[in-house]
């Protein structure tokens, strides 16, 4: 571990929450301003192929009603956001198979004609093949996130059906080496998880060199196998938020609605303690109540552009200011040669 590594983690160990959150929240103001960016979050498809024992959309999760946005949906959801000044969207699914690389490539190019270039266009469909990921960076697409979930390889594989840290890591080297900028996390509080492994993720997410990191709790969900694990209040995801301002002080870090969901001035305080970006659902409202990964989701009822008019009020609170434009990571610019 490189020294100043090292410094960071020592002064973690030791730092209660409030002096530990109040060094990321002055690097995070240094780097980034008072800037908030905005992502518009769309969540166009709960159908999932996959049995994380975390999540609410999970395939053996026979209570969901899935649905799929049709194109039309989803390039009408961006169109009016798009008019309201948002610059980022990031499409967001479980791995469905009849959504596939092509058919979401269709989508983006679709977007690409009508809206241009101005506008950013994140995925989060989980692991695809590098082909697959090669072919949506052509088709127009810019950003991915892919959290590993937990850096621990066993814990990884127990949770997520057998699917090996190994092969979601190989994911993310994928992604950066076609040119995304490129987004992971972590959940906070997961069952089987301790402070050491807490820590492994936060340098993980530095060994990555990430663009993007989102940091949420772990909300256990009744109508899956983890319903009754231990539920964690918001300090765990503070201080996992800082930690990781801390080692990466250029990442874009968003104040999650999981952190919102637990919290009714959660995001305030993870904006307080390192985060600079949040994602308001813009999901059609009829939709968002069975996108529900966690029980207790925030703004369910909410359409999303009233949503920004919300987090407007509650981004001054902390003394910061929503931004309106693309915000791309520091360090994708730099990397890109653009910087
Ligand atoms: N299918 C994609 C994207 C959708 S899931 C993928 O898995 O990458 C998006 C994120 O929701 C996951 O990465 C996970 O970190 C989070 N999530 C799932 N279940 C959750 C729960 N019970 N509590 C908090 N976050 C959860
Ligand atoms: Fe599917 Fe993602 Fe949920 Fe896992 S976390 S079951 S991959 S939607």
């Amino acid at each position: 571990m490189k020294g100043n590594v090292k410094n960071i983690i020592e002064f973690y160990r030791n730092a209660d929450t409030r002096e530990l959150t109040a060094r990321a929240d002055a690097v995070c103001r240094e780097v980034h301003g008072d800037n908030v960016y905005m992502r518009g979050l769309i969540e166009f498809s709960n159908f999932c192929a996959m049995d994380c024992l975390y999540c609410g959309i999970r395939d053996g999760n026979k209570k969901v009603k899935r649905y799929r946005l049709t194109e039309d949906q989803i390039l009408k959801t961006i169109r009016e956001s798009a008019k309201k000044g948002l610059k980022t969207f990031v499409l967001q699914s479980g791995e469905d198979p009849s959504f596939t690389a092509d058919r979401i490539c269709g989508v983006v190019e679709r977007i690409r004609e009508e809206i241009g270039e101005e506008i950013a266009l994140t995925l989060s469909c989980g692991i695809m093949t590098k082909k697959e990921y090669r072919a949506l960076k052509s088709a127009g697409v810019n950003r991915y996130l892919i959290r590993f979930e937990t850096s621990d390889p066993e814990l990884h594989q127990k949770l997520r059906g057998g699917v090996t840290l190994k092969r979601r890591l190989e994911a993310i080297r994928d992604l950066r080496d076609e040119g995304f900028e490129t987004g992971s996390g972590y959940m906070v509080g997961l069952p089987g998880e301790t402070e050491e492994i807490r820590i492994n993720n936060a340098l993980l997410c530095h060994e990555l060199g990430l663009d993007m990191v989102g940091i949420g709790p772990f909300i256990p969900n009744p109508d899956t196998p983890l319903g009754h694990a231990c539920k964690h209040g918001l300090e765990l995801t503070l201080r996992a938020v800082a930690l990781v301002r801390l080692l990466l002080p250029e990442a874009n870090i968003p104040a999650t609605t999981a952190a919102g969901s637990i919290d009714e001035k959660g995001r305030e305080a993870v904006l307080n303690a390192g985060a600079n970006v949040l994602m308001p659902n813009i999901t059609p409202v009829e939709y968002k109540k069975d996108y529900l990964l966690y029980p207790g989701k925030i703004c369910l009822d909410e359409d999303g552009l009233h949503c920004i008019g919300c987090l407007n009020g509650r981004v001054g609170t902390v003394g910061k200011k929503i931004i309106m434009g693309r915000g791309d990571a520091i360090s994708f610019t730099r990397r890109s040669g653009h910087g």
